[in-house]
């Protein structure tokens, strides 16, 4: 009964790691990683505010009347409050990406709950919103994620695809990777700060951006912001 057993086990181990590592499993609590099959888009940018990077997102994607959600990590947010606060003038909707963008599957209640709390009060405090949606870094998650999340009613979001721009490809092949990702109903992954350095460079992202834009309207798209997906 060795070996069934074992089989067992891995089988309970890829399961967990499932759960951890899939930013869409279901195992720790719903999770929206794309909406209904239609040909309706929903932008996302994680780990800013970036000096250098938020504010012409922001700016060029309000002249296009395109909503967006942005994830934002609370230690940026403390340090950058203008370029937080212009976000929430202009109108997007800002999400929890955690204090300090730390890999969430590895941390207990205490710091889980920490992590998720102090970027909850630094984006009120800061925008004077209360953010409604939570996405774990690097989409990793454990259940004391899902409890602390539900403690602040979030909606927990996944994604349906990203295209490392984090890995700075070049704005041509950032463009064009999110060109052949594109599908009804897509959660879309962007970045417009660096998870872990304030001033990480995400200018690709934004030089990409506009290309993105007319790519997804020459397909037929239109952009809807997260909190239009029903259920889940
Ligand atoms: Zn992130």
């Amino acid at each position: 009964m060795l070996i069934p057993a074992l089989a067992l086990a891995g089988a309970g181990a890829a399961l967990l790691a499932h759960g951890v590592y899939e930013p869409n499993s279901p195992l720790f609590g719903p999770v929206v990683g794309r909406g209904p099959r239609e040909p309706v888009l929903y932008l996302t940018f994680d780990d800013g505010p970036n000096p250098r990077t938020t504010e012409p997102i922001a700016r060029l994607l309000e002249r296009e009347r395109v909503p967006a959600t942005f994830f934002m990590v609370g230690r940026h947010v403390d340090r950058y409050p203008d370029l937080a606060r212009g976000v929430a003038r202009a109108g997007f909707a800002i999400g929890n990406h955690t204090y300090t963008h730390t890999k969430l599957a590895l941390c207990g209640p205490g710091r889980v709950g920490d992590e998720i709390a102090r970027a909850h009060a630094a984006i009120v405090t800061h925008t004077g919103i209360t953010p409604r949606s939570f996405r774990a870094p690097h989409g990793q998650r454990n259940p004391f994620v899902r409890r602390a999340a539900a403690a602040y009613r979030y909606r927990v979001f996944g994604w349906t695809f990203g295209v490392w721009d984090t890995a700075r490809p070049g704005a041509a092949v950032i463009r064009r990777r999110m060109r052949h990702g594109l599908r009804p109903g897509a959660v879309l992954l962007l970045h417009d700060g660096d998870g872990y350095d304030p001033m990480g460079d995400r200018t690709e992202t934004a030089e990409a951006l506009p290309g993105i834009l007319e790519d997804c309207r020459s397909m037929g798209y239109e952009f809807r912001s997260l909190d239009r997906i029903s259920g889940a």
